[in-house]
């Protein structure tokens, strides 16, 4: 395994691959890797000749009071964990690397899909992502690119951006991954306290139990997502949103049979967010 923290550095590493005629998979993170990463490297490793994970805190994402200088960075145990699920290249860039005109006259500004659910509170923080990720695609050019489908809100977003701008990479979503009892695995969850980790599990729960009345016919989803925030609320959260939408993440109606019911809350310090699709 390779650990490449310049651009030059990752271009040269990938072209060689391509001459070998690789298939090239990547997996961007933020680092602070857990178990939902590992499963994205692991997958890219089942399906693709040659891995390129990244890890970079993108600056561009965070709002002001958010927490970018304080998130976790963790590189060595992150290292050490690639290496065993076989990544071939780590690309580690420092801002200045990404960000060589800092701010960049150009943006990737993302409309509707967007500016709705996560959005709504974090200003500019999907254009931050947008913009990262198209580099991000640019500079390794892969076949395909893997990512969660626990912030599945970017991830129709990164779809979005890579159709739009005809960006040559199939985007593949990967099932969330969750700890025993439900919680969805999390960078953030490590800011939880051990009585508020015992309280975060009930966003999952609560999903679930909404996804359960969707499939009983229950319509009102306006009075479902009343209901669920009243819960969370109750229970010790700070409620973002809960909202229930189409799978592509339009307002759903009575004729709808396939929803996907997601959740922004406050538990403490973190900010934790999840999702499930419901129906056929
Ligand atoms: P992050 O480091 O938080 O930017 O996440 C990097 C990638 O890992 C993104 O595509 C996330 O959606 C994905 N990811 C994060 N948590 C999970 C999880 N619990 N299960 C599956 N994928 C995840």
């Amino acid at each position: 395994m390779k650990v490449e923290p310049t651009v030059k550095g990752l271009r040269a590493a990938v072209n060689i691959a391509k001459k070998d005629k690789k298939f090239v998979g990547f997996v961007p993170t933020m680092g602070n890797l857990h178990a939902g990463h590992i499963t994205l490297v692991k997958e890219a490793k089942a399906r693709c000749d040659f891995v390129v994970v990244s890890i970079f805190v993108n600056p561009t994402q965070f709002g002001e009071g958010e927490d970018f200088d304080s998130y976790p960075r963790t590189l060595n145990a992150d290292l050490d964990k690639l290496m065993d699920a076989g990544a071939d290249v780590v690309f580690t860039p420092e801002v200045a690397d990404m960000y060589p005109n800092y701010p960049q006259q150009t943006v990737v500004t993302v409309g509707d899909i967007a500016n709705q659910l996560c959005g709504l509170n974090r200003p500019g923080h999907f254009d931050g992502v947008a913009t990262v990720v198209s580099k991000l695609l640019g500079m390794v050019k892969p076949d395909v690119a893997f990512f969660g489908q626990k912030d599945y809100q970017q991830l129709a977003v990164i779809r979005q951006v890579v159709a739009d701008l005809a960006i040559d990479s199939d985007i593949v979503g990967i099932p969330t991954v969750r700890a025993d009892d439900g919680l969805a695995l999390s960078s953030r969850n490590g800011y939880l306290s051990e009585d508020e980790r015992k309280k975060a599990v009930l966003l999952s729960k609560c999903l679930k139990k909404v996804g359960g009345y969707l499939l009983q016919g229950d319509k009102d989803y306006a009075k479902l997502e009343k209901a669920a925030s009243k819960f969370l609320t109750e229970s010790g959260f700070e409620v973002d949103y809960i909202r229930i939408k189409t799978p592509e993440l339009n307002e759903p109606t009575a004729e709808d049979t396939k929803w996907v019911v997601l959740a922004a809350a406050k538990m403490g310090k973190p900010r934790l967010i999840d999702n499930m699709t419901f129906g056929q």
